[in-house]
């Protein structure tokens, strides 16, 4: 079974992915983590990646299709969740044709909703330790961390991504309202469409859970 996140930012993917990964198996496949992956490379591309990452816009959709493709090529036979991908048509495309191409295709898009105000706490206020990937938020009390800017498990110093700005967070709305949010119809008129509201991280993910249940 594969499953398609869609949702703005910050809504909310990235922990409904590691939930789903955690409690059910899923190979979670996030295109924004390969990219800052690749940005470690010291070379033109990791340059090329890092401008446009912290300017909000889309990574060309050529290097977006040979990281997963690659990716996909290591999970034959495993349920997939793609998280931040596909980010416009094109990709949405080229993902079908992909999948076919293997025998498989989209089960389910889940189209996660959240209010713009909150997405936009969860960007600015997220915190990420550099060696366990915890992640924590600044502003909410539930996921602080324990001590102010120290992971709770490895005691490292967190970190903060350098697109997490307020400035940043607006460029990747509007990119997502202009690119992606199209994507919601192409997947009503294929009738695999589900819609989710995050405002509770249990009560969503149950709801996915639910969904995924009766697919
Ligand atoms: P994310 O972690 O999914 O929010 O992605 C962080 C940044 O990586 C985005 O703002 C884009 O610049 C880039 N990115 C991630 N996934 C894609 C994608 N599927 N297509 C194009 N750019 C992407």
């Amino acid at each position: 079974m594969n499953i398609v996140l869609l949702a703005p930012p910050a809504a909310g993917k990235g922990t409904m992915s590691e939930l789903l990964e955690k409690n059910y198996g899923f190979i979670h496949i996030s295109t924004g983590d390969l990219l800052r992956e690749a940005l470690h490379q010291e070379n033109e591309q990791a340059k090329y990646l890092k401008e446009i990452m912290e300017s909000g816009k889309l990574v060309d959709d050529s290097i977006i299709m040979n990281l997963v493709k690659e990716k996909l090529a290591t999970s034959q036979g495993h349920n997939c969740i793609f998280d931040g991908f596909p980010r416009n048509k094109n990709q949405a495309l080229a993902l079908d044709e992909l999948l076919a191409s293997m025998s498989r295709k989209i089960a389910c898009a889940i189209y996660i909703t959240v209010p713009k105000e909150i997405a936009l706490k969860r960007t600015v206020g997220r915190r990420t330790c550099p060696q366990c990937k915890k992640v924590y938020n600044i502003y909410f009390e539930v996921s602080k961390p324990k001590v102010e800017n120290l992971c709770d498990t490895c005691q490292q110093m967190l970190e903060t991504r350098t697109d997490d700005t307020e400035l940043v967070f607006e460029k990747r709305y509007d990119t997502y309202l202009k690119e992606t949010a199209p994507l919601i119809d192409y997947y009503q008129q294929k009738g695999i469409l589900k819609e989710v509201e995050n405002q509770n991280k249990e009560e969503a993910f149950n709801n996915i859970v639910q969904i995924l249940g009766e697919l």
